[in-house]
């Protein structure tokens, strides 16, 4: 066990202190910035902070050290204490927790501290102290009491598709200075290949398929400033997609990956990697290539949020003629009644969640479309396998559950991502045009990620009635506020994501009513 801090002298300590408490101000967009060739000195905190699992009395605390976060992080293998605080003003006068948390090499010298004890539905702020140096301060949110009856408006942003060459984090810039109470990341966190049209900047390596490798890419991503700056600013809960593993992998299977052996240790890497840099508990923490990820999140008597795991447990393609997921196909055995997107057990899980006594809203938190979408031009019927299409029977399970919920008082909002496009739809059970409306599902766009033509967005939108709205020109994320009455939902659109200091502006604006699913557009 090495102390950075007692092992080091006074005199250099408070000098190294002070250059680096400047250092931690305002080198947010410099991550390489070094002081000197002094190990010791370097900047340990070059990723962040973040804060996520918002529960009623304390969250997770994460940070980092990552000195060379290109370069496998640059701690070596000795195991180095960290110490935390947790205030509840901005100023770190009034400190209600702190502790030591211990990062390890295992881990990349990440940590995962679980802070409970503390008081339902305010703010606190938290920061890291390795080493002499702090980190950034950052700000993070209870959730209000399981059984808090308030009307107090609850806001959260989702987003989802962030490819880091495709363009900046601009959205994240925006989001960060949102009026938020947490934020909900549906997955491609990262992406692992890389996309040659129209980059901005680029991915170091190519295909990751090794821990190390992972590493790097996750730390690239997140030296960005701006999406930093959100993970500051509030809470996240966080659920994966394909990328961070392989591009449309169905549970042991990828189409980069011939053997399933050689792919689930691929899986088990990128797994160990995802959690090394996300704001989760021990509990979401791998086993080899297994991860419990999904689950409930209350926010008092408002909102049960439904976090689900798309990839993991997912039945394998069908209908393809090639090897890809991405034409669009036909056939019988996408309907086949054993075909579950989310697995068994999960999707019993889900169907209790959904039976049980609802709260005011509930938010099915999925990666990707679930609106029926019949992609193809012309009278002929296509449908986009690695999607919802490719499970219609388990949709038609969920839309079931979610009829049911809807009897018992609920009120289902369906949260979506992985489309690259923004999305609002009407979710009916049984027929998808004419079976009765049970929940409204709103896609939040992409944060970079280049999405469909204008052309087939205008096709979809003429063969499915049940899509309310579609745009795809326009990077963003959405942001729903929740209340007593109803909700509201903005599309918040990158006006150009191929620079870092875009604006950002509301493109549409939705409502929902409480106790009458369906989309209502009210401006965009
Ligand atoms: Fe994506
Ligand atoms: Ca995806």
């Amino acid at each position: 066990m090495i102390d950075l801090e007692k092992n080091a002298t006074t005199t250099r300590l408070s000098r190294r202190r002070l250059l680096l408490s400047g250092l931690a101000a305002t080198s947010l967009g410099h991550p390489f910035l070094r002081l000197n060739a002094q190990p010791a000195s370097r900047e340990l905190f070059t990723l962040g902070v973040a804060s996520g699992v918002p529960g009623s009395d304390g969250f997770v605390l994460w940070t980092r050290l990552a000195p060379e976060p290109l370069q496998g992080g640059g701690m070596g293998d000795a195991p180095v204490d960290l110490r935390w605080e947790v205030a509840d003003d901005e100023g770190f006068r009034r400190v209600v927790a702190k502790g030591t948390a211990i990062a390890t090499a295992e881990f990349a010298h990440s940590v995962h501290v679980e802070v409970r004890g503390l008081s339902p539905g305010r703010w606190y702020w938290y920061r890291f102290t390795a080493g002499g140096a702090r980190s950034p301060a950052g700000r993070t949110r209870t959730a209000p009491a399981e059984n808090d009856e308030s009307s107090q408006p609850l806001r959260f942003a989702f987003a989802s598709c962030q490819h880091y060459e495709q363009g900046y984090f601009a959205a994240y810039r925006d989001m960060a200075a949102q009026p938020l109470d947490f934020v909900v990341h549906l997955g491609d966190y990262i992406y692992e290949s890389s996309h040659k049209a129209r980059q901005v900047r680029r991915h170091e390596g190519g295909i990751p398929t090794q821990l190390a490798q992972f590493r790097d890419r996750y730390a690239l991503y997140k030296a960005d400033a701006q999406l930093q700056a959100a993970h500051a600013a509030f809470p996240w809960l966080v659920t994966w997609d394909d990328h961070e593993v392989a591009n449309d992998y169905t549970n042991d299977v990828s189409t980069r990956t011939a053997d399933p052996a050689q792919f689930l240790a691929i899986r088990a890497a990128a797994y160990q990697a995802w959690y090394e840099h996300m704001p989760v508990p021990a509990g979401m923490r791998p086993r080899g290539a297994d991860a419990t990820i999904y689950g409930r999140h209350r926010f008092g008597r408002m909102l049960d949020l439904l976090l689900t795991d798309g990839r993991q447990y997912r039945s394998h393609h069908v209908c393809l003629t090639g090897r890809s997921a991405s034409p669009l196909a036909d056939c019988p055995d996408r309907l086949a009644p054993e075909r579950s997107l989310f697995g068994a057990q999960q999707e019993a899980w889900l169907a209790r969640e959904l039976a049980a006594p609802p709260a005011r809203w509930t938010v099915v938190a999925q990666p990707t479309l679930l609106a029926e979408a019949d992609r193809k031009r012309g009278p002929e019927h296509g449908y986009w396998m690695d999607g919802w299409d490719g499970y219609a029977a388990a949709r038609a399970r969920l839309l079931d559950a979610l009829a049911e919920h809807k009897a018992r008082g609920g009120n289902a909002l369906v949260a979506s991502g992985d489309v690259h496009a923004f999305w609002a739809a009407d979710l009916r059970q049984g027929d998808a045009q004419q079976g009765p409306l049970v929940a409204t599902e709103f896609v939040g766009g992409a944060i970079t990620s280049e999405g469909p033509s204008a052309a087939s967005v205008a096709n979809m939108l003429a063969k499915n009635p049940q899509l309310r709205y579609g745009r795809a020109d326009r990077r963003g994320y959405a942001l729903a506020t929740l209340d007593a009455r109803g909700c509201s939902v903005e599309f918040r659109a990158v006006e150009d994501e191929k620079t870092a200091d875009s604006p950002v502006g509301t493109m549409a604006r939705f409502s929902v009513e409480r106790g009458a699913p369906g989309v209502h557009l009210e401006s965009s």
